[in-house]
């Protein structure tokens, strides 16, 4: 098991290097890491998941609303069966709880019928529509002036932190190493390619681009001027747990020309999330949050959940989209240059991660990577931080077994001694305390951080020595 985040690089050629460390770069390194390959993964930051990845409304879409025919709607159907049955083997942190794509006026509600057709020819077959009484039912909540709805049972939440993190446990217990503080400054393509790196030279039969944002820069290394990231910028806001009880479904707006829309979810956390907004930016790096931005979507969530706004707000966040100006992935194979990008992975990238590993990994044989078999990779049981399941501080079993998971450090997110050590000693420890968080909530709570913030750092510090 390796995995660097800093000293020499191993002089070694490797059969496939993948450049970026997000959800989608995690799992194709464990899509790889099936085959009797020598595997490295490396990534410009000091943890896996912490570009786009760590930051969505993590949905696990069904694909209903895709557009029929494209990649995208084959990707995230396959992608979702995929990833819903991964999270019941690994423990990731899932809740079953459906969509109601909500009609306000006449002209939305005449729209629904369209819609179920589409999912239809998405191959989602369950959708049904509500009237004015049944939604008012389901979502006591809702703001006047609803007159429908169409329900998408098997649109879920899911933890997108832990889905990365297990992929990349996964890989690096089956071999492949991971780099990280790795970033890819220039590739020289060859007989094998080269890769400098910020930490010295890479060398690779096969490259596979899955560098998020910057995958059209990485593409222009290799001559490739295929596409251009945007980067679209969706601001969210996170309700404290007292919201929880106003919202049962994700509720969808219904979608126009310029995208899905603004949405109030829960989160797997116990949480409810209000966002995204849409806005096509410059600077790949703008991931802050804008006072025009927060009241958008403010305005938007009090017509669909008026008794949200006077909630407290617990965390403002932003991600990225890597827009590309097209209507699909850009996922594409140069077999002469032993190289796949897997560009443009936009709304979707969480859901379709697993299928577009595979997808990665047919093309890279298609290109005249030997795969040979394919094995199975031993389960990876992931620490729970979702709220559907019992937490350690819950369980008597484990804290008898050890008083560490009774001792909270994170009253809010009641967080104990002992899942901050386990995560400080898994096989991919965070490299800062945002990564500890994500790996368990200690700090992501109502009062982030301000109260066990020292208790929190002085562990992480001790951890690492
Ligand atoms: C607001 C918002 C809401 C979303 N909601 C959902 C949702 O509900 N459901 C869903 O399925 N999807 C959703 N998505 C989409 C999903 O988050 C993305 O499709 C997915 O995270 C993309 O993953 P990635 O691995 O391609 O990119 P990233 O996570 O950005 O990973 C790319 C990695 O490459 C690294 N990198 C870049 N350049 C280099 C280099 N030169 N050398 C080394 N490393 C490099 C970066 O540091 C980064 O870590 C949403 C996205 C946003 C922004």
């Amino acid at each position: 098991m390796t995995v660097t985040a800093g000293g020499e690089l191993p002089d070694r050629l490797h059969d496939v290097i993948v450049v970026g460390a997000g959800v989608v770069g995690t799992a194709v390194a464990r899509e790889l890491a099936r085959h009797r390959l020598r595997v490295a993964l490396v990534e410009a930051g000091d943890d896996v998941g912490n570009g786009t990845s760590k930051a969505n409304t993590a949905i696990l879409h069904t694909g209903f609303d895709a557009a029929p025919g494209t990649l995208e709607s084959r990707l995230v159907r396959e992608g979702r069966h995929r990833l819903a049955a991964y999270a019941e083997q690994s423990g990731i942190p899932v809740e079953p709880v459906g969509a109601l794509l909500v009609a306000w006026d006449r002209e939305q509600l005449a729209t629904l019928p369209a819609l179920a057709a589409k999912a239809a020819r998405n191959g989602y077959h369950a959708t049904r529509l509500l009237d004015a009484a049944e939604l008012a039912r389901r979502e006591p909540h809702l703001g006047p002036g609803a007159l429908g709805a169409l329900e998408v049972p098997d649109e879920w939440i899911i933890c997108p932190w832990t889905t990365t993190l297990a992929y990349a446990t996964q890989a690096v217990r089956a071999g492949v190493d991971l780099h990280l503080n790795c970033r890819v400054q220039s590739v020289t393509a060859g007989t094998h390619h080269e890769l400098a790196t910020s930490r010295g030279l890479l060398r690779t039969r096969y490259l596979v681009n899955a560098a998020g944002l910057h995958a059209d820069e990485l593409d222009r290394r290799l001559g490739r001027q295929d596409f251009t990231v945007t980067p679209r910028r969706g601001q969210l806001i996170v309700y404290d747990k007292l919201a929880r009880p106003l919202v049962g479904h994700i509720l969808l707006p219904v979608p126009t020309a310029l995208g899905k829309g603004v949405l109030v979810a829960p989160t797997v956390y116990g949480n409810v999330i209000l966002g995204p907004t849409a806005e096509d930016l410059d600077d790949k790096r703008d991931t802050g949050s804008s006072a025009e931005g927060l009241e958008t979507l403010r305005a938007t969530g009090r017509r669909i959940l008026p008794a949200l706004i006077d909630e407290e707000v617990t965390a403002v966040y932003a991600g990225l989209r890597a827009a590309t100006g097209h209507d699909d992935y850009r996922i594409r194979a140069h077999p002469r240059l032993r190289y796949v990008t897997v560009g443009g992975i936009r709304s979707t990238g969480l859901t379709a991660s697993m299928a577009i590993a595979d997808y990665v990994t047919g093309l890279l044989g298609d290109a005249g990577l030997h795969l040979g078999p394919a094995r199975d990779l031993e389960p990876v049981p992931m620490p729970n931080i979702g709220e559907a399941r019992p937490r350690p501080y819950q369980r008597a079993d484990l804290i008898a077994a050890d008083p560490a998971y009774g001792t909270i450090v994170c009253h809010c997110e009641r967080v104990t001694r002992g899942e901050i050590r386990d995560a400080l000693t898994s096989t991919v420890p965070p490299g800062s305390l945002d990564g500890l968080r994500r790996r368990t909530r200690a700090r992501g709570g109502r009062c982030q951080g301000f109260s066990c913030g020292p208790a929190v750092r002085a562990l992480f510090e001790d951890g690492r020595r």
